[in-house]
């Protein structure tokens, strides 16, 4: 029996599920300050995971998850996208392509 391959795993930050990393979203504080959904996981900065379902966003959004992960003020915009709890915008701009 061959042992089961080992994926990073990371934690929701609203509902502390640990899970495979690509069934996470990661938002991320870039140097710059700025708080981006990421996902492609691979942009330079703090990150905190989020379930890329969106079941949890609201609940991160109430919570303060993400102001608390990553000791920042979500940008206006994102908070309202992660209450709308849209996986459709992660990644974004590509709307009406
Ligand atoms: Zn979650």
């Amino acid at each position: 029996m061959p042992a089961p391959r080992r994926r990073p795993q990371r934690t929701c930050v609203a509902c502390r599920t640990a899970r495979d990393k690509r069934d996470l979203v990661r938002v991320v504080r870039m140097p710059s300050g700025e708080v981006v959904l990421d996902p492609s996981g691979r942009l330079a900065g703090r990150g905190a995971y989020l379930c890329a379902d969106g079941s949890c966003w609201a609940m991160a959004v109430k919570k303060s998850a993400i102001e608390r992960a990553l000791s920042v003020a979500l940008p206006p915009e994102l908070r309202a996208r992660l209450e709308r709890a849209d996986p459709q915008a992660v990644g974004g701009a590509s709307d009406g392509a």
